[in-house]
Order: C-alpha cells, then structure tokens, then sequence
C-alpha cells in the first residue's frame, strides 16, 4: 500500500450574497466535506452552518479581540493550513465572488508562490444579485446597455483635498470624514473588503455635516506608512476617474461605499451626472434582513443618514433603478428580518428550521451534540463475537493493518464512513486497501456517502435498519466470513446480536457539543428568541449552551417558543420568557411564533 504525502488542496470559494440558496452545489459540496474553513465576516451564518461540523472553523473578518486578521496574515494561514495538513481541503470562504473586490487574487498568488494546490469556486456577486433581489436589473434594453462594478472606496487625500476645495464655496451637504484614530485604524488598515459604516451625523449652522467613519483600508489618516509590502498595496490610492464616471451611460454599481457616498455623488454631479439620476441603496441583500432606499443622486448623503443606511450595502444609480418600483418581488414575509435559534438534538428539527426560513426568518440551527472521529478501537469482547451488552468493556486500540482480516465492512451511518476514511486516509492508506472486500451499508444515505469514496455496496437492506442488515447479512455470509462493523460509540448491540461472529469497531464517538465556533455564539448572543421543540431540547440547551456561548441566564434575555406546556415548564424554569403553543404540533408551534410576531406579544 503506498503512502501519500501531498499538502492540503485551498478552495477559494464565493459564497454568494447571503441567502444560501444562492451557494452553488460545487461550493456546497466542498464545505461539507471541508477540514477547514476560513471564512469572512460577509458569510452569512446560514451557510456557514452547512459547513462539516467536524471543521475547523477559522473567523478571519474578527478575531477574539474584535480585530481584524490582516490580510497578508490571512495568505500566510492559507498556506500554512496547506503544508501542515497533508491531503486537507482547506476552504477559503469569502462573500460574494471570490474575485470581485474579495482579493481571492491576492490569496491565489500567495498560494502559487508556496506552491499550494488552489482551486477557485466562483460566486454569485451581490453586485448583481443584491439589485436583482430588490428587482432592479443591472441592465435593460433601451435603458443601459452596460453595467460597471466600482469600489466605493477612494484615497483619503484626493478626498480631503476636494472637499477641502468645494467646502469654501459649496453651501450643502459636505462630507467630512471624521479623522480616524490610530486605534481605529490599526485595525482597519488593511482591510480592503471591508464595510463603510456611518456613525454619526452633526448639524452645524446652515451646512450640515455629515460625520462618517468608515472602517475601510482607505480611509487611514493622512501620512500613515504601509510597514509591509502587503500593507503598501492594500493602501494603494485607488482614485475614481469621476469625469468617466459621470458621463458614462451605463448602470453603476458601487460596492463598499456607504459612508464615502455623498462623496461620490456629489463628484459625479460636479462632473455632469444629472443630479436627479435614480439611485437605490441595498442593505443586507438577498438575507432576510434586506432593505430597500431609494433616492436621488442629490439626495444621496442626506438619505443615508436620515435612513441609517448600514454596511453592507451596495449603491446602484441609473435609469434601471426606476424599474425596482415595479418589478420588486420579494415580499416582506411574516418572520422576516427576525433570527431564530433552533435547537436541535437530533435531526428532527430540520423540518421546523426550513419552515421557519420559508417564513422569512433568519433560523440559527445549534446541535446539542456533536460526533467526533475517535482512533479505530475495539471494546473487549467485541474483537470475535458478543454475548453480552458492550457496556464497560476496556476500549483496545485496534490497527487498520488489521483491515486484511476482514472480508466483509458493513457500515451503519454516513459519519462512519467519513470516520473511517478519514482516519485511513491520514495513516497514508488509500481505497485500494478494500480491494476485494465485499461493502454492506443500512441504508441508502449511507450507501451514497460511500459512492462518494468510490465505493459500490453490494448489500444494502430493503427497510434501511440496523435489523434489517443483520438479517441480510445472516443470509449472505458464510460461516467463514469474518464481518467488520464500523460504527459509533453509542452503536446498539443489534447487529453483533444478530450477527455474533462480527467484530466491531468504533470509529466515531458522539458527545456533547465541545465548542461553539465564533459565528455561532455571536448569532445566538444576537439571537430574537429560541425555539424549543421538546423539553429535553430545554434542558440540553441549557446545561450546554450558556457556557459555551457566554451567555448568562441569571437574566435571561431570550423569549422562548415552546412546543406544548411541558416544554414551557422547562423553559420557565430556567428564566426564560415563554411564548406556548396551543397543542403540541409543530403546525401548532410555527403557527404560534408568526401570530406573536404579526400581532404582537398577546397573540
Ligand atoms: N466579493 C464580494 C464583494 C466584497 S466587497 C461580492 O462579489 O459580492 C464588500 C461589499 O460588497 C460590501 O461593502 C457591500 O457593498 C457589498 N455586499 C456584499 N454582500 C452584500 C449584501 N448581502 N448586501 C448588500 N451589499 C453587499
């Protein structure tokens, strides 16, 4: 058997603009089996939970502190990930396109430079997925025959010294870009994808100012100097030619700038644009939380302020904006704009999660419980055959040499085959090492897991049940066959019963959930209310959740949906505000969140 010794492979993957639906299946496919995962603050936590839950999950848009991970930091991590993880799949997961102002390009580089294996997954770009949510095509016969993508960040300098000039004549809005603490900055600087953020806004006699800070790369106070190669070209001036701008027909689409945009609207009015030329900003497109402003090219700065219009947005201006007042067709739906934990203990909630996300809602879903890959081990007693409950039996660490004593694996769910394959792959072994075996699945999920491996089943039970490959077995095997279970640590004794001369190991151990990736507490902190579908759900939660996230429920701050009164007895144990439906269905339950939050508290 030969041994591999390859590094991992990076996947530079767009995830779209937010709402997961629009992830492409290539993306999806790879986040599920991803060992890592490196993702940006724009990923909305929706995808980010489709990601393999055995991943490392790697927050580069904050780290513990609330900073930024700077970007140059970032390509080393890529690469780092790569060398030390041999045959890993490494995705780097970024908002929108990967190479639409995502510098996916300067990632790609820094790979090809360390020689890593990279593979680009293209994404769906808010740039044109934002306006098309808020139906408004990018472009239109007979209203613009093209469509440009522009940054909305822009030089400091260039900026100050415009403003500086136009502030002793012009009498209107003036932009002043509040000068940006060194503090703020240290963690800004290098940041090219990040949001314009408006914080303030001030009167001042008959001008208004506008006060905004961004936390854009960009906007560094005059005269900081780049300290590193990376730094200098993240702060390159990336100037707009306003004159072009203004005079060009075409739809524009300006990415990453909100608070630099009364700016950019007042400049193409210098310029010429007409200063009635429609406009719309876009907030949090295509996630349950999007809004729509429409304005004017005038009207821009001011309509920002007086709407709180926040990152991330983009700004669209031209002919084509008008037609969103007709074509907008997504509807405000009951649960809209409204994050939701559901608790899941086992799978039974992924009904309730898509009917609540169908409703509108953003739906956190947090498992309970989570499996772990375990060295292959065997309990006493197991290794030929059992009588008796497995239960205090010594563990035995068993090696995969050992494979070529077995003629037929059976495996009983998909974690033990991504277990089992994972724990070969890593010791250096490849499938050739089942050459010749014969493969039993329980059920058709699980036979599918092992296509994936390239592997064929040649026994897969009618009714999909760990009695049903039992007896299937009993009819195939011989009395010679020597059968090898692969299952997890809290695998029933239903198949050894059945078939008493099999030898099982345990691949995979399920326990309770150890850790909660950053995203996912921060979702919860900022979670609306929590779903409990059973009392167990309550206490689980409880007794796992709040450490892990943080949380203190001394005063819990969360109202809770509760299937059925048990449910609410819990729940109210445990401090938590209660919402109960009438009977204990989930029709009953979902029907009881969107009459609380359509009619108010007393529905
Ligand atoms: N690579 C991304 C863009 C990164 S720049 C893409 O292809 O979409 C980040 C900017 O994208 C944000 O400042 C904002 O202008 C825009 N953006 C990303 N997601 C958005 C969303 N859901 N709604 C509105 N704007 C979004």
């Amino acid at each position: 058997m030969e041994k591999t010794n390859n590094f991992g492979k990076v996947y530079l993957i767009g995830a779209g603009p937010g709402d997961p639906g629009l992830l492409t299946l290539r993306a999806h496919a790879i986040l599920e089996k991803a060992d890592v995962v490196v993702y940006d603050r724009l990923v909305s936590p929706a995808i980010l939970g489709m990601c393999n839950s055995k991943a490392k999950m790697v927050d580069v848009g904050k780290m513990p502190t609330h900073h930024k991970v700077k970007q140059s930091e970032i390509n080393k991590l890529l690469v780092k990930f790569a060398c030390e993880m041999s045959g890993a799949t490494i995705a780097r997961l970024k908002g929108g396109d990967p190479f639409v102002f995502g510098r996916g390009g300067e990632e790609a580089l820094e790979l090809v430079a360390a020689g890593v294996e990279f593979e680009v997954v293209p994404g769906v770009t808010s740039a044109i997925a934002v306006p098309a949510y808020a139906g408004i095509p990018v472009s239109h016969r007979g209203i613009a025959t093209s469509f440009h993508i522009i940054t909305g960040h822009e030089k400091i300098d260039e900026r100050r010294e415009t403003r500086d000039e136009r502030r002793e004549s012009s009498s209107s809005v003036i932009l002043e870009p509040k000068a940006i603490e060194s503090t703020h900055d240290e963690k800004c600087k290098d940041e090219c994808v990040g949001e314009s953020l408006p914080l303030a806004s001030v009167s001042t006699n008959d001008k208004k100012v506008v006060e905004l800070v961004e936390t854009s790369a960009t906007l560094s106070p005059r005269g900081s100097t780049p300290k590193t190669p990376d730094e200098s070209l993240s702060e390159k001036p990336v100037g707009l030619d306003f004159e072009t701008l203004a005079h060009c027909p075409g739809t524009l689409v300006f990415l990453m700038g909100i608070g630099n945009m009364d700016f950019i609207a007042r400049r193409l009015i210098e310029c010429g644009k007409d200063p009635k030329t429609p406009l719309a900003f876009i907030e949090k497109g295509t996630t349950p939380f999007q809004r729509t402003v429409m304005a004017t090219l005038e009207t821009a700065g001011e309509t920002i302020v007086r709407e709180h219009v926040t990152a991330p947005a983009i700004t669209i201006m031209g002919g084509v904006v008008e037609l969103g007042n007709s074509l907008a067709w997504r509807k405000s739906l009951p649960l809209s704009g409204k994050r939701l934990v559901v608790t899941r203990a086992a799978k039974q909630s992924s009904g309730i999660s898509a009917r609540l996300t169908a409703l509108g809602a953003e739906v956190i879903e947090t498992p309970m419980i989570e499996t772990r890959d375990v060295p292959p081990y065997c309990r006493a007693g197991l290794r030929s055959g059992i009588s008796n409950s497995s239960e205090n039996k010594v563990a035995e660490p068993v090696e995969l040499e050992d494979l070529k004593n077995f003629d037929i694996l059976a495996f009983t769910s998909t974690n033990g085959v991504e277990s089992f394959f994972k724990q070969l792959f890593a010791a250096g072994y490849d499938v050739r090492v089942l050459a010749g075996k014969k493969i039993a699945s329980v059920g058709k999920i699980t036979e599918k897991k092992l296509l994936e491996y390239g592997i064929r089943c040649d026994y897969v039970p009618k009714d999909h049940t760990g009695e049903g490959l039992g007896l299937l077995l009993q009819k195939v095997v011989g009395d010679e066959s020597r059968v090898l279970l692969l299952q997890g640590n809290l695998a029933d004794d239903t198949l050894l019963k059945l078939l008493p001369k099999a030898t099982r190991w345990t691949v995979y151990e399920t326990l309770p959930v150890a850790e909660l990736p950053d995203w996912k507490r921060e979702a919860i902190a900022s979670a609306d209310a929590i779903v409990f579908a059973s009392s167990s759900a309550v206490e689980n939660f409880c007794a796992v959740i709040p450490a892990k996230a943080g949380i203190s429920f001394d005063h819990c701050p969360y109202t809770s949906f509760c299937i059925g009164r048990m449910t609410e007895a819990s729940a109210k144990k445990h401090g938590f505000e209660t919402v109960t439906s009438d009977e204990t269905t989930m029709d009953s339950l979902v029907k009881k969140i969107v009459e609380y939050y359509t009619m108010g508290e007393n529905a």
